[in-house]
């Protein structure tokens, strides 16, 4: 596998690859990687001749300094799971290297109401930070696919919205949400989950098969606020608990008016904060 920091590295590999027309598919992460991250990769091996995975923790995305500060950071670890994992190249730039001094890399776009709700109203600024540095590896790794993961569902929803928006020459494909066998969703950030608020963490998976298994049994209201409650008994604070359509994002009244819903959860667990969500009708990608 190749190891590449540097801009002009990176574009004369692809360069070449092209030139073999050879299909590069590109996973783009902020590292501690896990099986989750992994997945993402056999999915551009499945699907391209060449799989890149890249390693940048993005600082333009990170509303809350003390987060950045935390982000939990292990890059030869992460070098070598990717070797063994059959990554063909891993892309670590550093800052400099996204955003020279003197580059304009910001985006201008119509968002709508889509960076807005649920982790647009908690993570002021996110969105635009994530989409800034999406745009900027897309034009630097030029990937033919790029894989990225329900589990960040509504940021999932962002790079489509952009992608569409800007006529980007990429295919978009989603990677189904891995999870520890209790349920919960993998994350970077469950390392720094203590012992309690690791048991306590399961809720949150359990409150969203719970609201997928009785959608249809009673009021969509009495179902939120129940799964609510129980995410506080378990000992976890929730930030929002919403019942969203696929496309629009926007919360849903009467289930039965939506082709596909998806239900999306925020919740701190101790100085941890966890999200997941679930398609809980139709199918949302
Ligand atoms: P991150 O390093 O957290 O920015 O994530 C990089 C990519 O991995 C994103 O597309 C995430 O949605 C995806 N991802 C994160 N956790 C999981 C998971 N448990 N299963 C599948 N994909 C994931």
């Amino acid at each position: 596998m190749q190891v590449f920091t540097q801009k002009e590295e990176i574009k004369s590999f692809t360069a070449d690859q092209r030139k073999r027309n050879h299909s590069i598919a590109f996973v783009p992460t902020m590292g501690a990687l896990h099986s989750g991250h992994i997945s993402l990769i056999q999915i551009a091996k499945a699907n391209a001749d060449i799989g890149i995975c890249s390693i940048f923790v993005n600082p333009t995305q990170f509303n809350n300094p003390q987060d950045l500060q935390n982000y939990p950071r292990m890059v030869d670890r992460d070098i070598k799971m990717l070797e063994e994992r059959g990554c063909d190249a891993v892309f670590v730039p550093a800052v400099e290297v996204v955003y020279p001094p003197g580059l304009d890399t910001g985006i201008e776009l119509d968002l709508g109401t889509l960076d807005k709700v649920m982790e647009g109203k908690f993570r002021p600024g996110h969105f635009k930070g994530m989409l800034q540095v999406v745009k900027r590896l897309l034009d630097l790794v030029e990937p033919d696919l790029l894989i990225m993961g329900q589990k960040d569902f509504q940021q999932y929803t962002l790079v489509r919205h952009m992608i569409n928006q800007l006529n980007l020459p990429v295919r978009l494909i989603i990677g189904a949400t891995l999870r520890e066998a209790d349920g919960l969703a993998m994350s970077s950030r469950n390392l720094r989950l203590s012992p309690e608020m690791r048991k306590n963490a399961i809720a949150i998976y359990k409150n969203l098969t719970y609201l997928k298994e009785n959608l249809y049994k009673t009021k969509l209201d009495l179902l939120i606020s129940h799964a609510f409650m129980d995410l506080e008994k378990s000992g976890l604070q929730t930030e929002y608990l919403e019942i969203v359509d696929d496309q629009s994002l926007e919360s849903v009244m009467d289930p039965k008016k939506h082709e596909n819903l998806v239900a999306c959860i925020a919740a701190w667990a101790g100085n941890v904060r966890l999200i997941d969500n679930l398609c809980i009708k139709g199918s949302c990608d």
